[in-house]
């Protein structure tokens, strides 16, 4: 449904850079099998354009959180990928797993009792995944619980392990001490499981080094281009960016305020240019007076709060030339990038993407 998009904003989202990017993920690895983490529609950039793309470049372990992302990701997959969900089972949902073809990640005794449950009832061996929890405190089975397991496999009869998985808590800096405390303790764990596949690297994981990267990779946010390791250049490539038209301009004179709250006044007489993006289309509040936008490369400054639907920059420095009925602001793109705007913001890249909403334009390239 495009009613929503048209005047709006462009978002552009580059098929090729998401490509490049997991091939480029891909080149680190020593063998190991790289993944692609598709949940919340693909940090909101659209799960079935990018898993369609990423499919082409040979991914074919795809992730997702819930139950019914992986039902509408199925038919976008090869028959032959596997699809991870990440939360597993529902309660009295087990039977959905199987009739569209998607492999669990149990974290629960309970869960782990729904699938063999449903193992016996089918007579049949079904995948699914064990997650240990090594240190993140969220979600997965407890060291305990997983040595129990292991010490009693009558208790995981009928589950074919596809793989061991844990999370890192602070991988995106390489030398906080809880990578190698938690890779210490997966390595002692996945060991239970020997025959089993492990898998504990998400994006910046990867730039851990080969030591964190075991048999299959989850890689979400670099494939979109966020960086993945803090304070270094970023070696992936820019998967999205947001062009908004300007709607309408106006001359106010010094002194004058913008926005709500009157938090900016202008210091000279200045041009303000209002365009069609605001905190429900994830041009988040908290930029008010904080960002800057670009006109054919000039730095416009973000002024006033940021509306819903609206946000207000200065564009006194641009010519009048540049400002004509096609004229637009880039909010992310080469001039400032994602990871740059959601600093900005005082949060990271992930909450940007994933905040995006609908009432964008979207251009597949
Ligand atoms: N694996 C798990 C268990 C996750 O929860 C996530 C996302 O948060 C990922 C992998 C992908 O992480 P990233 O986007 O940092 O690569």
């Amino acid at each position: 449904d495009f009613s929503y998009a048209r005047g709006a904003a462009v978002l552009t989202i580059d098929l090729g850079a998401v490509q490049a990017n997991w091939r480029s993920l891909r080149d680190r690895l020593h063998g190991a099998a790289c993944g692609a983490v598709l949940k919340a529609d693909a940090y909101g950039l659209g799960a079935a354009r990018i898993a369609q793309a990423l499919a082409a470049a040979g991914c074919r372990h795809f992730v997702t959180a819930h139950l019914d992302e992986a039902i509408a990701l199925r038919p976008h997959v090869p028959a032959a990928a596997e699809v991870f969900v990440l939360h597993g089972p529902p309660p009295g949902l087990a039977a959905e797993f199987l009739a569209h073809d998607l492999t669990p990640v149990l974290n629960s005794l309970s869960q782990i009792e729904a699938w063999t449950t449903l193992a016996r009832e089918e007579a049949r061996r079904l995948p699914a995944v064990l997650q240990v929890d090594t240190g993140m405190s969220r979600l997965g089975l407890s060291p305990a619980e997983l040595v129990r397991l292991a010490e009693e496999p009558s208790r995981l009869e009928g589950v074919a392990v596809r793989a061991v998985m844990s999370h890192l808590a602070c991988a995106e800096r390489p030398d906080h001490p809880m990578n190698a405390a938690q890779l210490a303790r997966f390595a002692t764990l996945r060991r239970q499981l020997p025959a089993a596949p492990a898998s504990l690297a998400a994006s910046s994981g990867i730039f851990l080094g080969p030591d964190y990267h075991f048999d299959i990779v989850r890689p979400g946010s670099a494939l979109y281009g966020i960086a993945p390791v803090a304070g270094q250049p970023n070696p992936l490539r820019q998967a999205v960016r947001l062009d908004a038209p300007i709607q309408q301009t106006r001359r106010i004179a010094a002194g004058e305020s913008v926005g709500y709250g009157a938090t900016w006044h202008a210091p000279a007489p200045a041009r303000i240019a209002t365009v069609p993006a605001g905190y429900a289309d994830g041009y988040l509040r908290s930029l008010g007076n904080r960002a800057h936008g670009y006109v054919g490369g000039i730095a416009v400054p973000l002024v006033g709060m940021v509306s819903m639907d609206m946000a207000t920059f200065d564009v006194s420095a641009v010519p009048e030339a540049a400002l004509g009925p096609d004229a637009s602001i880039e909010l992310i793109g080469p001039h400032q990038t994602l990871d740059a705007l959601a600093q900005r913001a005082g949060t990271i890249g992930y909450e940007i993407l994933t905040s995006l909403g609908s009432r964008y334009q979207r251009r597949y390239l």
